[in-house]
């Protein structure tokens, strides 16, 4: 299954005038923090540092645009759940959001969760986000690799429950490979 060696950051964004053109397709990624958002999109184009751009000094509140292949882009959005975020950077982000879900290119979006913690405050406002966009959403039960397998099994039946058939989940770990292939899918899928 194909990885994204040529993959680079294209350019962060602070405001949405600063969003490359609207042409091609472009596949959000969004998550609490440390659910596993970077370690999945690393994993994913097979690039081990790509998303530690995102984590550098100055970048963890933008918009991060990668381009896997020309026309096929990433959206890395900014973890969320930690209150650090301010009141300002959360009135710059509700405009860029809004402006993404807008977009003709935006096909899907990966919502990270952390399989130990299931989904939490903040991830209904992404699911909510992606609706509103039609957006289809595709969950990653992230680090499973830490789970027993009746933990797993406990974890995405709980996940079904609550997403109540609005997304589709697999398991996945960046540490064992376990759903790598199934996600690689999913992106090629969207990108199609
Ligand atoms: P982000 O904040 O959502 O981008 O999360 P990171 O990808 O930086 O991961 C947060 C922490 O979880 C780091 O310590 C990672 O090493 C760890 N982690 C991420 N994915 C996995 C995984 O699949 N298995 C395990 N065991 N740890 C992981």
């Amino acid at each position: 299954m194909s990885t994204y060696p040529g993959s680079a950051l294209l350019l962060s964004a602070a405001h949405a005038r600063h969003f490359p053109p609207d042409l091609g397709a472009e596949v959000a990624f969004a998550g609490r923090s440390n659910a596993g958002k970077s370690s999945a999109i690393n994993a994913i184009t097979g690039r081990k540092a790509l998303a530690r751009i995102s984590k550098t000094p100055g970048r963890t509140r933008l918009l991060n645009f990668f381009e896997l292949l020309p026309g096929c882009r990433i959206v890395d959005l900014p973890g969320y759940g930690y209150a650090a975020a301010s009141a300002a950077e959360r009135a710059t982000w509700a405009p860029m959001t809004t402006a993404l879900a807008r977009r003709q290119s935006l096909r899907g979006l990966f919502l990270i969760v952390d399989s130990r913690r299931g989904l939490l405050e903040g991830d209904d406002g992404l699911l909510a986000w992606a609706a509103e966009a039609g957006c289809p959403v595709h969950v990653l039960l992230t680090k499973t690799d830490k789970l027993k397998r009746a933990e797993l099994a406990q974890a995405m039946a709980a996940a079904h429950q609550a997403l109540e058939g609005h997304a589709t989940v697999q398991a996945f770990s960046a540490v064992d490979g376990t759903g790598l292939e199934e996600a690689r899918r999913q992106l090629k899928q969207w990108y199609k």
